[in-house]
This record gives structure tokens, C-alpha cells and sequence, in this order.
């Protein structure tokens, strides 16, 4: 390029060739321009005017209102550098300029952007083969903390969990696979980022430690890595020491319960499947904390269950606390909800991007402390204690901002007005100077009209000129010689006097002054409060955990839960379970409660059958949810639970289409069907709903056949399995640790009444033409339905399409129709379960009561 730049361009490509990656705001006066291909990008993400000077794509924006611009590129995935202008415009030569701060989508503070309740991550991936040290920060609260995770679906799981919103990889990476697996999650931008030589240095010279070991990290040499290249890219994006960042926690899988992807997403537990929204998801149902501090905590509790006992119980028996003393936590609660967000307060004060009104945020929420420490000194729990101690008052502190600053400030820092009168000496006196001398000009008016006579003269102020005098054209004739005049309007000519402008010097640079003096008082304020940083932040954390507790406490209220009863190991006994979310939906006392029992000798497998809509993924999943509720220390829908500790929950959940992802449906079914037989133990929860529909019958049948085998004699994990696939019945009946459980219906007169309760033994019969008759299929399809039933179940069908149902191309028939057992029955390869048991029966060895029974029990299963 030869063109010949101006000053101003040289120092705009200097500052830009360090800012490759950014799109750079290059402030000039009141406004920010772009140029070149930024400006051709921010444009159309903008939707703003492109121009051209000396054939250089530029535009600009208003640098008052840059904070909706900013949020726009910011959400489209782009990385914004804010160069101001450093020095003295007044000086004489080119202004000074830099970038005072580098905007990400991980790192932005837009209120637009953030949502309140949910953290803003930053993670960074070190990968080593397929080992990987992670990194994840929030800079908007200061939290901060890595782990190590082996395996790329480790790896998934906690992205899944996490959910960050942009990842450094190192720009030497040359992992496709882990490319491809970032790619996939459409809302996460990646960034590649220089991995550091002194990660280890910049993290002990940041943290002013002499080594990682007292955070526990001497042996996580992949995790040092990532947390070296957040916190460098940190400090270069907010250019800020970063004060707020206090700590580095490391964290294990074994501290918790491993929730894999489908898990998370199946159990919906913080968002529905199908619309992603908070509304219908677990999370949904618990969620009634008072402050953003305390949802965002709950979201974290939700998808970390706890696996230690004492950890446990020390929450179930503060909420029981809670729940046992309605008024104890009615009031809580109420003294909660006046904390605003401590941590993001904290995080713009310590990144110099605080204003008065955080302060005033920052007092009223501190003077609830005492509140809340006189209410907890009531607490029968230990746990409840124990935040009662950590939570400390900080009354000097309070009663210093209580004097310095107003209750309703302006958010801008440089206009002034937020100081309160009496705080500081000087500022009082000058804003008394400025009130006399608009005093002395208001009055001057009157006092001008009296000695000119003119009555319509008034004296008024704007940004060019100050004050003025303002005189009608008809009233020139009476103007004062001591007037000079200034401008000429169509009706009025505008004049000033010596008299007023020296009054007016006095307010303004009174004004000048004492907004100046303001500034510099709230920087020693601001000052002020960083002392006590830690124990600020240490509330906010302590807030939090009680605003959840209190959170759960309410919601057993309010929806009859009970107390689990958590054991190290044994069965899982659940007494009248419900959904926590379906019985939400369904009207008042409509939901069916059930119980379940698993993990005895007899009963650790449950083969669940019956027909669709029946309840059966519902009782599935309400299992696996009152499990995590347990664990997660909350109270759990049913009237009394036993749970014991489970080390993971898996979940597979038929018909859930990943087709988004580009792979098909019965892959990945396999895929996460792996996944469970290679990481289940028998602490395990399993939740196997529909295996094997996703290919033909035969396949689908042996594949399931040998999955509940291997679970049953290999993994011993309690397992709920529900199936179509009338075959396993007989399977489970030979396996001694299995059960056939199915749900019950009755068939009356005109059609099936679901009764959504479950009983021993299993059923044949799908009743899928009387559901797809509620379903509101035409009444000329199910009568033809019938007839074809009819004569399958006769034997009457072509021989053609009679292989080809034997063949069970067409999976989803099976589910209405369920001809291959009918067919294989027929053709005697399967015989009926019940004829089985009856080979079985010794009617000499039964009692009357027995063999009445056993009578009962086969008609059920005919
Ligand atoms: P399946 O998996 O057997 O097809 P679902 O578990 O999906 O059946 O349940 C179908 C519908 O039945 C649910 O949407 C719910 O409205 C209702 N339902 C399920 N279980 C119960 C229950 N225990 N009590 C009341 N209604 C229920
Ligand atoms: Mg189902």
C-alpha cells in the first residue's frame, strides 16, 4: 500500500495491527469508527451506512449510545476493541489513543446480553491427546476454576454442563476431532488463543502465591495451562488487574454426580428439550430464589449433584430447618430479596466500570446482613449456623457509603450530583458558590426588567454561548448600552453583560469543580470498598447458598415434597413417586403416584411394559429426577424416599432425533447406549426407555435382549427399562434380579382408560389402535386397523406381506401393531410367557389362595 495516510490513519493501522482478531471502535470526538473490512462487517451485522473516503470503507457510531451496537456484534460471535483517546484533546499535535478494554462474547457486561440468573464462561481447553485441561472463568463474578478430563465425551459432559460462551483453544492445536466436537455447539465462539511458557508464573505472580500448591494444583499440569492462557487472555481483554479474581478452584468428578450430555438433556434439568426453555425443566419447578446470586448457584446445584453423604445431609437438614418453621424462613426470604447482585456489583467496581448506583446496590444489599444474621441466630440446623458465621457485617463500610452517596444517583460518574451534601467539606462550599451564583443570575431577570422595562426579557443558558440575555425584536429600541450583542435570531437578538458572565464564570467552574471533586471522591470510595473485597464477596457466596436452600424449602411447601433419607448403599425405595414437573401440569391431585423399589435381591432390574401413553417414560424419568433432587439436597415428590448414594445417572431416552448433529437416530442411540455399559457401576442409576426401535424388529429385539443380559449379569446397576419389545418379558422372568412391572389399563366399552399405575408382571397387548383412536385417527383407519389386526392375529394375511413382517422392516409398526410376536407366536418360535409359567405351576404343590393367584396373575398376562 502506498497511499500516503494522514498522522491520524498511521496511528489508526498501528493500533489495529495489534488488534488483528477485533473489530476496532477508534474513537474521534463524539463518535467511533471503523474502517476498512471492520467497517464492512459491522455495518451489515449493524445494519448502519457504509461510506467510502478516499476509497476506505468507514462508519461510525455514537459513542453515547455505543452500549446496543457493542451487544449486537458481541452476540454475532465478534470480539471489539474500544480505543479511546488518551490524552488532552486541547493539547496541541495528534491525540494519544489506545485500547482501554477488548469486548467478547464471554466477557461482556451488556445487561442486554447477560442473563441474570445463568454465568458467563470463559473456558480454556489444553489438549494433550485426548486428555484435556480446562479452565473456566466468569469475569462478571470473579469465580474461576479448572479440572482435568480425559476422553472427548468427559470432555462433552462438561461443556454440556458448563455451557461457556466462547473457549481459547491454543493456536498450535491441530486436533480435528476436537474442532469438530466444539463446532457442534452452535452458541459456544472459539478463539484461538497462544498457549503461554510461564502459565505457572503468571498464575502464582496473579494470585501472589509461591506455588499452585495451595490451591491443590501441583499435580494438574494440563489445568495450570488452560487457567494461564484465561487469565492472560483476561487481563489483555479487560486490562484490569483483575483484583476481583481471588482464587483458583480445582475440581474432580468424584465430588460429584457425572451427568453425561443425554442425561442433562433428557431429565431436562435446567431447560426442555424441546424449546430450551426454563419453563417445564426441573429447574423451572425449583426455582424460587430471590436473587440473581442465588439462581445462579441452584443452576450450578442442579447439574452437580452431590455423592457425599454429610455433604448431603447438611442441606436436607437446613431445608428441613426451613420448612419445619414456615415463618423462620417467610422472613428469610423477605430479608433476602432486598440483595441485589453482589457479584457483578463487585466485578464492575473492581474493573473500574463501577458507578454510584452499584455503590448504592452495594449498601442496601450490605445492610441486610445484620438482618439476616439476627434472623439465623435462630437456626436449629447446623448448616444454617454455620452461614450465620460466615456472614459478615461490615457497618463502617455501610455507614460511610450511607453518608457519601444519594439514594437515587445518575448512572454517569462524570456528571456529578451523586455525592450527598455535608459528606465533603470543599464540595459543599462549591456547590454553594454555584447556587449563589445561579441564584444571583436568576434573580438578575427580574432585576433587568425592572431597570429596562422591557417584561418579556428573559435571561436563559445553553451549551454555546452560557447564559444570555434575550430580548424581543419589538423591545430593541430599550436595550442598555452595557448590552453586547451575540447573535440574531428571526424574533429576538440575544446580548450579555459583563456583570453576567462573570457570574457565569463562577457557577461553571464551581460546576467544573465540583464534578471533578466528585469523581475523585468516589474513586477514593471505590478505593475504600476494594479493602474489603474478599468479605464482600464471601457474603455474596453465602447469600447465595441460603437463597437456594430457601429456595428448595419453598418449593417442598408449596408442592407437599418430603425429606429423602440418603444411605451410602442399599435399595432405592420410593413411596408414592411423582413427577416433579408433570404433576406441575396436570390439574390438582390428578397425577397418579407410584412406588419403586430397586437394588434388593430380587429387584434390581424393572422391565417395564405397556402401552403408549401410558405413563411409562414418566415413571422412568420422575425416578431418575427424585434421585438427583435427593442428591442435589432438596426435597423430592413423594411421601417418604430411601436413596442411596448414586455415583451417575444414565439416561436414553428413545425417539430423541439428533438429526441437528448429522448423524442418524439409531447411531446415536448406540452411541449413548455404549456410553452407559462402558461407565455404569453398580451404584448406577440406569433409565433405558425404547432400545432398539430405531432399527428392524429383529435387530432391535436382539440387541435389547442381550443389553438387559449384560446389565443384569456384568454391570448390577439399577436399571428401569421400558420396552415394547413383549419378548423381554419372558427374558426378565428368567433373570432373578429382574422384575416385570407394566402399567395398568382397563378396557371399557368404548376404548382404553390409562390408569397410570404400575403392577407386577408384564403385558402383552400395546393397545395401539385404541391410543391412535384418541389420538383422533380417522374412524375409517381404525376400523380397517382392527380388521387388519384381526386377521393377522388369525393367521389371515398374503404370505408377501406376512415375511415382510416377519422381517419387521417397518420398526415404527411394531409399536401399533405388534405383529411379529403375534406372527412368531403363530408360527410357535416364541411361546406365549404365560403358557411358560404354566408349564411351570405344580398344581399339587399350590394352596387354594396360591393357585388362585397364580390364576389371576396368568389371565392378566393373556
Ligand atoms: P409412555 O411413555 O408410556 O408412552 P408417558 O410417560 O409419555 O407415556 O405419559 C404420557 C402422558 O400420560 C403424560 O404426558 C402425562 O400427561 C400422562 N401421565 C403419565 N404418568 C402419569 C401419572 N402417573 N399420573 C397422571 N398422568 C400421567
Ligand atoms: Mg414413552
Amino acid at each position: 500500500m502506498t497511499k500516503k495516510l494522514t498522522p491520524m490513519m498511521r496511528q489508526y493501522y498501528e493500533i489495529k495491527g495489534r488488534y488483528p482478531d477485533c473489530i476496532l471502535f477508534f474513537r474521534l470526538g463524539d463518535f467511533y469508527e471503523m474502517f476498512d473490512d471492520d467497517a464492512e462487517k459491522s455495518a451489515k451485522i449493524l445494519g448502519i451506512t457504509l461510506t467510502k473516503r478516499h476509497e476506505t470503507p468507514m462508519c461510525g457510531i455514537p459513542h453515547h449510545s455505543s452500549e446496543g451496537y457493542l451487544a449486537k456484534l458481541t452476540a454475532a460471535g465478534e470480539k471489539v476493541a474500544l480505543c479511546e483517546q488518551v490524552s488532552d484533546p486541547n493539547l496541541p499535535g495528534i491525540v494519544q489513543r489506545d485500547v482501554v478494554r477488548v469486548v467478547t462474547p464471554g466477557t461482556t457486561f451488556s445487561e442486554t446480553l447477560l442473563d441474570e440468573k445463568s454465568s458467563s464462561y470463559t473456558m480454556a481447553i489444553y489438549p494433550k491427546r485426548d486428555y484435556f485441561g480446562l479452565a473456566t472463568m466468569d469475569v462478571t463474578t470473579g469465580s474461576f476454576f479448572v479440572t482435568e478430563v480425559s476422553g472427548y465425551a468427559e470432555l462433552t459432559m462438561e461443556l454440556q454442563r458448563l455451557q461457556p460462551r466462547e473457549i481459547l483453544i491454543p493456536d498450535s492445536n491441530e486436533d480435528a476431532h476436537l474442532m469438530t466436537l466444539l463446532n457442534a455447539f452452535e452458541d459456544i465462539y472459539v478463539y484461538p488463543y497462544r498457549a503461554l511458557s510461564d502459565a505457572y508464573q503468571s498464575l502464582t505472580s496473579h494470585f501472589k502465591v509461591n506455588s499452585l500448591e495451595a490451591f491443590g494444583l501441583e499435580k494438574w499440569p494440563f489445568a495450570v495451562q488452560a487457567a494461564g492462557m484465561v487469565l492472560s487472555y483476561m487481563q489483555e481483554t479487560q486490562k484490569t488487574e483483575l483484583t476481583h479474581v481471588k482464587a483458583l478452584s480445582p475440581y474432580t468428578g468424584n465430588d460429584h454426580m457425572l451427568l453425561d450430555e443425554a442425561t442433562l438433556r433428557n431429565l431436562e434439568l435446567t431447560q426442555t428439550i424441546r424449546e430450551g426453555q426454563k419453563k417445564g425443566s426441573l429447574l423451572g419447578v425449583l426455582d424460587h430464589t430471590q436473587t440473581a446470586m442465588g439462581g445462579r448457584l441452584l443452576k450450578h446445584w442442579l447439574v452437580r449433584p452431590l455423592t457425599k453423604l454429610e455433604s448431603i445431609q447438611w442441606r436436607l437438614d437446613a431445608v428441613e430447618n426451613l420448612v419445619n418453621h414456615a415463618m423462620f424462613g417467610e422472613t428469610l426470604r423477605e430479608q433476602i430479596s432486598a440483595v441485589l447482585d453482589l457479584e457483578r456489583v463487585m466485578s464492575r467496581v473492581s474493573l473500574d466500570r463501577g458507578n454510584p448506583r452499584d455503590l448504592v446496590a452495594l449498601r442496601t444489599s450490605l445492610e441486610q446482613i445484620p438482618n439476616l444474621k439476627n434472623t439465623l441466630g435462630r437456626a436449629a440446623a447446623d448448616r444454617l449456623s454455620e452461614l450465620d458465621e460466615r456472614l459478615q457485617e461490615l457497618p463502617e463500610l455501610v455507614e460511610l457509603l450511607s453518608q457519601a452517596i444519594v439514594d437515587e444517583p445518575a448512572l454517569n460518574l462524570k456528571e456529578g450530583g451523586f455525592m450527598r451534601d455535608g459528606f465533603h467539606p470543599e464540595l459543599d462550599e462549591l456547590r454553594a458558590l454555584s447556587r449563589e451564583g445561579k441564584g444571583f443570575i436568576k434573580n438578575m431577570q427580574q432585576r433587568e426588567i425592572e431597570r429596562t422595562g422591557i417584561n418579556s426579557l428573559k435571561v436563559k443558558y445553553n451549551r454555546v454561548f452560557g447564559y444570555y440575555i434575550e430580548i424581543s425584536k419589538s423591545n430593541l429600541a430599550n436595550v442598555p448600552e452595557n448590552y453586547t450583542r451575540k447573535q440574531t435570531l428571526v424574533n429576538a437578538e440575544r446580548f450579555i453583560t459583563p456583570e453576567l458572565k462573570e457570574y457565569e464564570e463562577k457557577v461553571l467552574s464551581a460546576d467544573d469543580k465540583s464534578k471533578a471533586l466528585e469523581y475523585e471522591l468516589f474513586k477514593e470510595l471505590r478505593a475504600r470498598v476494594m479493602e474489603d473485597l474478599r468479605v464482600i464477596q464471601a457474603n455474596a457466596e453465602t447469600i447465595a447458598e441460603l437463597d437456594v436452600l430457601l429456595s428448595f424449602a419453598h418449593a417442598a411447601a408449596r408442592n407437599r415434597y418430603r425429606k429423602p433419607k440418603i444411605s451410602d448403599r442399599g435399595p432405592l425405595h420410593i413411596d408414592a413417586g411423582r413427577h416433579p414437573v408433570v404433576e406441575t401440569m396436570n390439574p390438582a391431585g390428578d397425577f397418579v403416584p407410584n412406588d419403586i423399589t430397586l437394588g434388593t435381591d430380587d429387584q434390581n432390574i424393572i422391565l417395564l411394559t405397556g402401552p403408549n401413553m401410558s405413563g411409562k417414560s414418566t415413571l422412568l424419568r420422575q425416578t431418575a429426577l427424585i434421585t438427583l433432587m435427593a442428591q442435589v439436597g432438596s426435597f423430592v415428590p413423594a411421601t417418604a424416599a430411601q436413596v442411596p448414594l448414586t455415583d451417575r445417572i444414565f439416561t436414553r431416552v428413545g425417539a430423541s432425533d439428533n438429526l441437528v448433529r448429522g448423524q442418524s437416530t439409531f447411531m446415536v442411540e448406540m452411541e449413548e447406549t455404549a456410553n452407559i455399559l462402558n461407565n455404569a457401576t453398580d451404584r448406577s442409576l440406569i433409565i433405558l426407555d425404547e432400545i432398539g426401535r430405531g432399527t428392524s424388529t429383529y435387530d432391535g429385539v436382539s440387541l435389547a435382549w442381550a443389553i438387559l443380559e449384560h446389565l443384569h449379569n456384568v454391570i448390577g446397576a439399577k436399571t428401569l427399562f421400558a420396552t415394547h419389545y413383549h419378548e423381554l418379558i419372558a427374558v426378565a422372568e428368567r433373570l432373578p434380579r429382574a422384575q416385570n412391572f407394566c402399567v395398568a389399563v382397563t378396557e371399557e366399552k368404548d376404548g382404553v382408560v390409562f390408569l397410570h399405575k404400575i403392577l407386577k408382571g408384564g403385558i402383552n397387548k400395546s393397545y395401539g389402535i385404541e391410543v391412535a383412536k384418541l389420538a383422533g385417527l380417522p374412524n375409517a383407519v381404525i376400523t380397517q386397523a382392527e380388521h387388519i389386526l384381526h386377521d393377522l392375529e388369525e393367521g389371515i394375511v398374503d404370505a408377501g406381506i406376512k415375511a415382510e413382517l416377519t422381517k419387521g422392516i417397518n420398526p415404527d409398526q411394531a409399536g401399533l401393531f405388534d405383529t411379529t410376536a403375534l406372527i412368531e407366536r403363530e408360527h410357535g418360535k416364541v411361546t406365549h410367557p404365560a403358557l411358560e409359567r404354566l408349564k411351570e405351576i405344580d398344581p399339587n404343590r399350590l394352596t387354594p389362595l396360591e393357585a388362585l393367584e397364580a390364576l389371576d396373575k396368568l389371565k392378566r398376562e393373556v
